[in-house]
Formats: C-alpha cells, structure tokens, sequence
C-alpha cells in the first residue's frame, strides 16, 4: 500500500507520488491576520497538520510554506477602523496565530513569508505577466490579468466560462476591464491604503498586491529558494479558496512560469455550526483561545477533528467536543497502563500481535486518502483490545507502547498533561540506547556520563533484568 489523495484537480484518488523524492515541497493558503482566526480557519490548518506529519511518517522529507496575508481588502479596512497602520494592526494577530497554532500542536512550517515582505517578488511576477502580454494596465490604473490569454482557466473550479462572466458582472469596476471575468494583479493605490500604510511604487504604478497575486508570488519565490523548482507537490486549502482564489493562482503561475503551478490539489470542508459555515461574518464563531481560557485539553480538539475525514463537513457542538475529551483521557489511561507494565515479557505476546495488527490499519486507513477517523477507530478497537489483555496479564506492553507512540506523532492526542515532546521522547530514546551500547561494552564511565546527561532533563532511569526504564521526574 502506498499514500492516495484526492486531487481536485482530477477529482480523483490518485498514487502520490512527488516530483524528486523523499523531498515534498508543500504550499498551504495562511491565515488572514486581520483578527484572530476562529477554530474553523484552524479545522483547514489541523488537516494540513495530518497531511504534513502523515507524509513525514511515510519517509517522505517535507518543505512546508504557510504564507500570512497581511494585506488586502479586510486587513486594510480592519486597521483603518482601529486607526492604526497596517503593521501595527496585524502584528499581534500574527502573534497569536502562532500561540493558537503552538497551542493546537500545529507543527511550525518551515516558512511563513508575509506578503508585505514580498512585494518585490510579487512586482517581479507581474512584470513577468506583463511582458508575457497575459496581463494588462486597466483604465483605472490598476493591473488586470487577462483571462482570455489563458484557455485552461477554469480546470480546477470546472466552471463554465459564461458562468464566470455572468457571475462578475456584479463587480463595481467591470469596465475599467478589457473583460468582466478578469481578475485585479495589483490595485491602484486608494487615499484609503496610503492612509494605513498599504501602498508600494512598482514601475506599472503605485498600489498594492491582490490576493490572489500574493499566494503565486510568495510560493514561487519560497520553493525556487528551498529547491529549485517552479512546481509544488501539494497545495492546500479549505473548499472555499478552489475559487475563485487557487484558480487565479494557476493562471498567474503558470501563465508566468510555462510550468504545472501544483500536481496534488487538496481541500479540507468546512467546519459548521448547525450546518452554517463556522465564519466571522455570521458571527457564529470561537476562537482557539476561547477554547484555552475554558480550558479545553488541545488533544481533544484534534481528536474531534480526526473523527471526520477531511472531506466531509463537520458540526461542531460542546457535546461532541466532551467525547472526544473522554476519548483523549481514555488514549491517556491506556498509555499509562503500557508504561506501567512496560517491563514485562520479551515483546511476544498477545499485545504485540494487537500492536501489529493496529500499526497496518493505521497505515492503511491513512493512506486511503488520510482516513483519520477509520484511523480513529483501529486506534481506540488497540485501547479496547490492549486493555483487557492487560487485565489478563498479557506481555508485549513495550511493543505496544512504541507503537502507540509513533501513531502520536501523527494524530498527537493524549492529554496535554500525559504528553511527552516527541522530540524529547526521540532524545531520550536515543540517549538510553547509547547508553546500553557503552554498558554492553563495559564503558562504565560513558554510561555514567550518559545517565547524568538525562538527570539533567528530568529523566531518571532504572536497570531492569528485561531492560533499561525510564521516566519524567
Ligand atoms: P482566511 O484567514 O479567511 O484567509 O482563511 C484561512 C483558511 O481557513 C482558508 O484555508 C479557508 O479556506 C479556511 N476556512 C475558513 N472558514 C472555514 C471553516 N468554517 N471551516 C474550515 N475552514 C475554513
Ligand atoms: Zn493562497
């Protein structure tokens, strides 16, 4: 079995497969630091999470760009209503995305260009357009892209043309356009952006990127410095950018580039309240640090998460949130009881044949196309299962545990309080293998040297006649 995901682009399940593996370069659409992001913004960056810690579990050596747009039409009015520069206004949002994000065990990216400090490539993109004759200067002194030059819009929304047409003809400023379904590169500088800061010269007038404009230039630019390349393996967003937002990325790419923007396209759906779109304009909304100052453990917002695939809308109500906080205490206590009995037997046993057979349904139901919640339940049939072997005295609770384990570092859902750092688990790890290796060797001094080291983390260790323990102090 190898990873499937559903492409929009083909509307299929297709092999992944990356362009020069074990490298995946991975572009996902940020946040918009006009406010602090509700829980639904962060439903489309948890699947992100899933698919980037996923596609490090299967040996794949991810480059993961997450752009912020801290300018455009909302973050310009938002500052304007605050009275405040645009820089001024969005930094503490930026802020506090990065708390919530560290909060809900996102992984940090490995990039997070802002689109204020990539004007310069963003002008360098339009000129290219320019040249290319596929963009053009409108009547009002704003860059416009010419959607005519490029006959394969639309593939990825699958819209009809004369749809598209229909639907513009609402813009206000359709005729300073050669056609209504053309999209803005670069808007002319209003009194109202100088006022918060938002206007930059360009040799084709001063102005300010558009949004879509932002994303191609940013992701262009980040992948050509990290590897070379034009294509990204996988871009990612919630359903609502398909359009019109990574239609007129592609258009802008790769009209510019000659060159596939993108190969896997992936959508994550919406998170809802009563079955509306959890949004800011309805005001139906929470926040990642509501959830905090109520107190709500991390793991089971994840948890909630996973138990819906990804493609499938999810409700979010209090009482599904307290389910999966039971299932995430659950995962704790059962963890708890391996380590407990860690030291008994070799390995064989009944819990490490339930180990086994969990770790190939957790493989298999993540490759179909990130089924986390099939995942889900392998996981918690384990919990089930490994808890009455351990009612019968079962052995194999160390192969469980580290295989438990290792699924953590994918879906990372055990109880704030029960959880270790993978990182310091993999150092620990690490140290105490060493420090058999010098004991094995009868360099007592080394493992000396090496159990001092992890007393100085907090971890003391303990020599068993079935091995080395360890544990937090
Ligand atoms: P924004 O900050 O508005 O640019 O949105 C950031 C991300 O959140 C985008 O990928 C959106 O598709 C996504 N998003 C917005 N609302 C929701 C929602 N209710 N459920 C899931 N994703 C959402
Ligand atoms: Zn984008």
């Amino acid at each position: 079995m190898t990873l499937a995901l559903y492409n929009t682009l083909s509307r299929r399940v297709e092999p992944f497969a990356p362009l020069a593996p074990p490298r995946v370069t991975l572009y996902t659409c940020g946040p918009t630091v006009w406010n602090y992001a509700h829980i639904g913004n962060f439903r489309t960056f948890l699947f992100e999470d899933l698919l980037r810690r996923y596609l490090a579990y299967s040996g794949y050596d991810v480059f993961h760009i997450m752009n912020l747009t801290d300018v455009d039409d909302r973050t310009i009015k938002a500052a304007a209503a605050a009275g405040k520069r645009l820089d001024e206004h969005t930094a503490p949002f930026v802020q506090a995305f990065f708390e919530d994000r560290d909060y809900l065990r996102i992984q940090p990216a490995h990039a997070y260009p802002r689109a204020t400090a990539s004007i310069p490539a963003m002008v360098r993109l339009i000129e290219r357009l320019l040249e290319r004759g596929v963009a053009y200067k409108g009547e009002d002194g704003s860059v416009y892209f010419a959607i005519a030059k490029f006959p394969t819009y639309g593939r990825l929304s699958r819209l009809d043309t004369r749809e598209l047409k229909v639907g513009a003809r609402v813009a206000s400023d359709e005729y300073a356009k050669d056609d209504p379904r053309d999209f803005a590169l670069w808007k002319k500088a209003e009194p109202a952006d100088e006022q918060v800061g938002a206007a930059w010269d360009a040799p084709f007038g001063r102005g300010r990127p558009g949004w879509h404009l932002e994303c191609s230039a940013m992701s262009l630019e980040q992948i050509g410095k990290c590897c070379r390349t034009e294509t990204l393996d996988i871009h990612a967003g919630g359903v609502d950018l398909i359009f019109p937002h990574h239609e007129d990325e592609i258009a802008q790419s790769e009209a510019a580039t000659g060159q596939a923007f993108a190969r896997y396209w992936l959508h994550g759906e919406f998170l809802n309240v009563r079955g509306t779109k959890m949004s800011k304009r309805f005001g139906n909304f929470l926040t990642a640090r509501d959830l905090r100052e109520q107190g709500v453990d991390a793991a089971a917002i994840r948890l909630l998460f996973w138990q819906t695939h990804y493609r499938k809308a999810l409700d979010f109500t209090d009482e599904a949130l307290a389910g999966a906080g039971a299932g995430v205490k659950r995962l704790g206590e059962f963890r708890e009881r391996l380590l407990g009995e860690r030291g008994k037997g070799k390995g064989e046993g009944t819990l490490s044949e339930l180990a086994a057979k969990f770790a190939a349904d957790f493989r298999a139901a993540l490759d179909d196309d990130l089924n986390a919640p099939r995942a889900c339940a392998a996981l918690f049939a384990l919990v089930h299962d490994g808890n009455a072997a351990l009612d019968a005295g079962a052995p194999g609770a160390a192969v469980a545990l580290g295989v438990l384990d290792r699924a953590m570092d994918v879906l990372d859902a055990l109880p704030t309080a029960k959880r270790l750092d993978p990182e310091l688990r993999r150092w620990i790890e690490d140290r105490t293998a060493a420090r058999d290796k010098a004991r094995k060797a009868k360099d007592f001094k080394e493992a000396d040297r090496i159990r001092a080291e992890l007393a100085s983390r907090g971890v003391e260790i303990e020599d068993t006649p079935t091995g080395t323990k360890w544990r937090l102090v």
